[in-house]
């Protein structure tokens, strides 16, 4: 789908340290309210792990290698994790039971497996996957839409519900392969991320952008030559859409993560990646290999000469060279 200019991010995975500061940020600005309360439009999950909603990659949707749309399987409740309350109140008051209003016990969350990872010690491995709507250049979404309610901004590309047509037939829910619309009970319509256009129309970066205290996120407009986004996805093509085989040419890209190494009987480090890359490569497609092996070759570099444009951008050392939106 052509659009005029696409605005797209880029996360490093190498630097995110699972804080949730960006999640945080993005349900105060937006989904704390409303019938929105279950929704994560941004959620961090700890991979290997079930995601959010739970064992969402295995629900299907996209398109086919023929292109043909695929309607997936739409979430129940408990997939994604019943809010429930905490009774601070009473728990300070009374020294009651601290956990719950009313009594219910958790059975599941969107970080139920947080920090749990894969492996036998001492060679147990995890990174931390931050998600969001890809804004896609294919959206599933878009296509299943009956209503034609979802549509995708010509002077950026970023994609919308429009609330006015959407009739909460969540086709849309079921069709995206990343799970990234919601629908909210309340109002019996679908919602997602909104990529927050009205801080992109004032030159702003998204709230979880600004707010990453790992400053791993980078924004920028893909045709922009000086600018982040075209230096990481297609001058040093270290970053990788996720689920590149489920046909919707995401707009959000990962630098993903270098492994430490394995570590023998002897106790020395073996040579050998923690982190399979046959993992690495269900989720970010064929070119994880030569992304890692560049990623490695410019440290090196950096560590001998001081100088690697790609080290030096994936710092970001000023917050102006991280997000050119304006
Ligand atoms: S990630 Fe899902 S919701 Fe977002 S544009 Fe793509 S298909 Fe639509
Ligand atoms: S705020 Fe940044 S560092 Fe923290 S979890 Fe989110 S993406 Fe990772």
């Amino acid at each position: 789908m052509a659009v005029k200019r696409q605005i797209s991010m880029v996360l490093d995975l190498n630097k995110c340290i699972g804080c949730h500061t960006c999640s945080s940020g993005c349900k105060m600005q937006w989904t704390n309210r409303n019938g929105r309360e279950y929704m994560y439009w941004n959620n961090v999950e700890t991979k290997p792990g079930t995601g959010y909603p739970r064992n969402f990659a295995d629900m299907g949707g996209g398109f086919d290698s023929n292109g043909k749309l695929k309607i997936g399987k739409e979430p129940g409740a408990e997939d994604y994790g019943i809010p429930w309350d905490y009774n601070y109140e009473e728990a300070l008051m009374n020294g009651v039971d601290p956990w719950l209003r009313p009594n219910v016990k958790p059975t599941w969350g969107a970080n139920w497996d947080e920090d749990q990872g894969e492996g036998e010690y001492p060679n147990t491995h995890y990174f931390y996957l931050p998600r969001l709507c890809n804004h896609c250049e294919n959206p599933a979404c878009l296509a299943a839409c009956s209503r034609n309610a979802i549509y995708k901004r010509q002077e950026d590309g970023i994609v919308l519900v429009d609330q006015k047509r959407c009739r909460g037939y969540r086709y849309c829910v079921s069709a995206c392969p990343y799970k990234k619309v919601y629908f909210n009970e309340q109002t019996s319509m679908s919602e997602k991320c909104i990529f927050c256009f009205p801080r992109i129309e004032k030159g702003l970066p998204t709230a979880c952008a600004s707010q990453c205290s790992g400053r791993i996120r980078f924004i920028g407009y893909r045709d922009d030559e000086a600018g982040p986004i075209h230096i990481l996805v297609d001058k040093y093509k270290v970053a990788l859409p996720l689920y590149p085989d489920r046909g919707t040419r995401p707009n959000v890209f990962y630098v993903p993560p270098l492994s430490p190494p394995k570590i023998g009987p002897d106790g020395k480090p073996t040579g050998e990646d923690r982190i399979p890359l046959a993992y690495l490569e269900k989720l970010f497609g064929p070119g994880v290999s030569e992304a890692l092996g560049t990623l490695a070759a410019e440290r090196r570099k950096k560590a001998e000469s001081g100088a690697s444009e790609l080290m030096e951008t994936l710092i970001g050392y000023r917050r102006a060279d991280m997000f050119k939106v304006g």
